[in-house]
Order: C-alpha cells, then sequence, then structure tokens
C-alpha cells in the first residue's frame, strides 16, 4: 500500500527548488519508478514534489552550438521520435526507444531515466543492503545473475536507465538546479560508482534536480547505435548493451566511444576497445577485436558468468551497426 504524503505542483523551477529542499521531499516527474519505489518502501518521502507544471523543464530546442537541449520532463516516447534526435542523435533515441514498454515511455520522462533506482532485488526487497545504508551486499552470497561484471565494490547493482550509457557517449551534459544555485555536469561524471558512495547513483545533492541535458553538436561523418540484450523479446532492463558513438572518415574510424550499459553501477566506458577501433576500418576483424577488449577485466560473481559472452556478442553486433 503506498504511504500518505503531501503533494504539491509548483508552477516553475524556483518554487520546485525551494519545496525539494526539505530531506523528506522527492521530486516527482512520470512517477513509474517512483511511485512503485514508495510502495514498496525502498525509500520514503512525505512530500512529492511534481514537475510536470514546471515549464523551465519542457521542450527541445537548438543549442547555441548547432547541438540539442533537451528538457528534463520530455518523455522517452518524445525522445525517441523526435525527428532531430533520431537523425542526429541515433544512440540516444534506440537508447530511448529501448527502454521499458510504450505505456511507460509515454509517461516516464528523460530526466526520471537517468534518476531511477536500480532494481536489484535485494535493494528493493526488504533487506537492509549495503545501497541502503547496511553493511553488505547480500547478492555477493545469493542470487547474483543480473548484477555487475565491473565497478562492484562493496555493492554489485547495474544502473538501470537505457539513456545513460548513450548521454555518456554522446558527451552530454546534465544542466542541474539546486539551492545553491545552478551548475553542469559532463554525463560522464554525473554518474558515480559505489567507491566514491555505494548508496547513491549519481551526483545530485538534496533538493537538486535535473533540469536539462545538453547534446554538443556532432562533427561530419559521426554515427552512432545502441545495442539492448534482455531476457525475453518484451520489455526488460538490459542484461548487456553498449552505446557506440563514432566519427568515420573515408572509412576509416577517427574517433570512437563506447560505453556499456547493464554490466556496472554505472555507464561503463572501455578505453581500449575505443582504441581498438581507431584507425581501423569497421568490419568482423575490427569488431571482434573491440568486443575483446571490451570484455577484459569482467569479474563475474557466482552466477553471472554467462554476461561476459554476452556482452562480448552485444559489443562486436554493435560496431558492425556502424558499418
Ligand atoms: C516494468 C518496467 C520496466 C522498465 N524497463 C526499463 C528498461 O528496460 N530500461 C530503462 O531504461 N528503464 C526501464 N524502466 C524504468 C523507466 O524507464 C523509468 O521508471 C522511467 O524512465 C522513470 O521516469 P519517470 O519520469 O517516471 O520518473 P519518476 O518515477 O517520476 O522518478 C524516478 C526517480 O527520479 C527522480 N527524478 C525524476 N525526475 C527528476 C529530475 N528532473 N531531477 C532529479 N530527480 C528526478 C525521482 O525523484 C525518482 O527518484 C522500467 C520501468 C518499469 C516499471
Amino acid at each position: 500500500m503506498l504511504p500518505n504524503f503531501a503533494y504539491n505542483r509548483p508552477k516553475n523551477l524556483a518554487e520546485a527548488v525551494r519545496q525539494l529542499a526539505s530531506p523528506e521531499a522527492r521530486a516527482h516527474a512520470g512517477g513509474t519508478d517512483l511511485i512503485g519505489c514508495l510502495r514498496d518502501r525502498v525509500f520514503e518521502a512525505s512530500t512529492l514534489v511534481s514537475l510536470s507544471g514546471v515549464p523551465e523543464l519542457r521542450g527541445i530546442r537548438r543549442g547555441l552550438d548547432g547541438g540539442l537541449v533537451i528538457g528534463a520532463m520530455t518523455t522517452l516516447a518524445e525522445v525517441a521520435s523526435n525527428s532531430d534526435i533520431v537523425e542526429r542523435y541515433p544512440t540516444l533515441a534506440q537508447g530511448a526507444a529501448a527502454a521499458a514498454s510504450p505505456q511507460l515511455r509515454n509517461q516516464g520522462t528523460l530526466g526520471g531515466n537517468i534518476c531511477q533506482r536500480p532494481r536489484c532485488w535485494y535493494f528493493r526487497g526488504d533487506f537492509h543492503c549495503a545501497h541502503k545504508g547496511g553493511e553488505k551486499c547480500f547478492a555477493v552470497e545469493g542470487e547474483n545473475q543480473y548484477h555487475c561484471l565491473f565497478g562492484g565494490d562493496v555493492c554489485f547493482i547495474v544502473h538501470p536507465s537505457d539513456t545513460a550509457s548513450p548521454l555518456v557517449a554522446l558527451e552530454a551534459v546534465v544542466r542541474i538546479a539546486g539551492p545553491d544555485g545552478a551548475r553542469s555536469v559532463p554525463a560522464e561524471k554525473f554518474f558515480i560508482l559505489p567507491s566514491t558512495d555505494y548508496t547513491r547513483e549519481n551526483v545530485l545533492k538534496t533538493g537538486e534536480v535535473v533540469t536539462e541535458i545538453v547534446l554538443p553538436a556532432q562533427t561530419r561523418g559521426t554515427r552512432g547505435t545502441y545495442r539492448k540484450v534482455r531476457a525475453r523479446g518484451s520489455w526488460d532492463f538490459a542484461l548487456a548493451g553498449a552505446a557506440l558513438v563514432a566519427t568515420v572518415a573515408d572509412g576509416n574510424v577517427e574517433s570512437a566511444r563506447i560505453v556499456l550499459s547493464g554490466v556496472a553501477p554505472a555507464p561503463w566506458r572501455v578505453p581500449e576497445a575505443e582504441r581498438h577501433l581507431v584507425g581501423k576500418r569497421i568490419n568482423l576483424r575490427s569488431a571482434q577485436g573491440a568486443a575483446a577488449a571490451a570484455v577484459k577485466g569482467a569479474q563475474p560473481l557466482t552466477n553471472n558468468a554467462y554476461k561476459v559472452e554476452l556482452l562480448r556478442g552485444t559489443v562486436e553486433e554493435a560496431v558492425l551497426a556502424l558499418a
């Protein structure tokens, strides 16, 4: 059953930030993750602050450098279908299209998608696990088939978002507003690992909200893709995923960013795999080399070694999709 809470609907960003300054308050975007967390007592909130009436968080517009600025309240369905995003930033459009189900994409927002809480069943269940501030990660000796291969430390969650890795691959910037004013953080630094703080997934402080996502202008010859593998054909979270952005000139890769999803507590960049592609043509050989480099350093738990091969195949297919 849902606990009781007050529900406020501020009309502008300044008012929303003021209301969110209390540690008992939570931002409510589409509610597709938040309401489940409250119902299952993953965390508590005495006040929900709806972002739906805040005009500053809406819309998609061209940035000054020719890039794109996407309001945090833009739905995943809009991100997946907006023609500018589909044509110029296919990695993000494909990530948004791969998330959840049509109903959830109509309701869920980009801001909510990158701020959603992890799906680990111990964190979501009645366990006082490390991610809730407890002493241990129950996944280490428990049911860990969906947990991480990289970056685990005290806590072994995977980041659940299908738009987070594309944003890191695209070198997006997250704009934030809060009690101390506005700030901008590169998406690569927005998401954090358990070694930084094992109870949080990002750098947001109490009272801060994501206002916009800024996508930089793309250089000529930039291509991108997002590939996700899940346990079944319909909606499900990624078992393994790869976001790729590469610049190709005269058939050769000039630069590449490869960011994994579903295998680490935060979007996981694989620089060695990126370096492997640079200077090469995209073909089966270079794709297999990049995929082998991407899985180097994977540290499977007792039940998730299958993810290593899955990831290797996912990266190989994603690289070949750029050809
Ligand atoms: C059955 C199911 C399947 C799913 N499958 C997938 C999947 O395959 N891939 C995937 O990526 N996601 C998946 N999801 C998650 C879904 O995409 C998210 O629930 C959704 O994107 C969250 O957006 P929202 O607007 O509803 O956020 P809310 O539920 O309103 O908020 C989520 C969290 O983010 C915070 N928040 C929201 N907006 C902001 C903001 N602007 N600034 C700061 N904090 C904010 C809230 O306080 C809350 O803690 C699934 C969800 C369900 C229920």
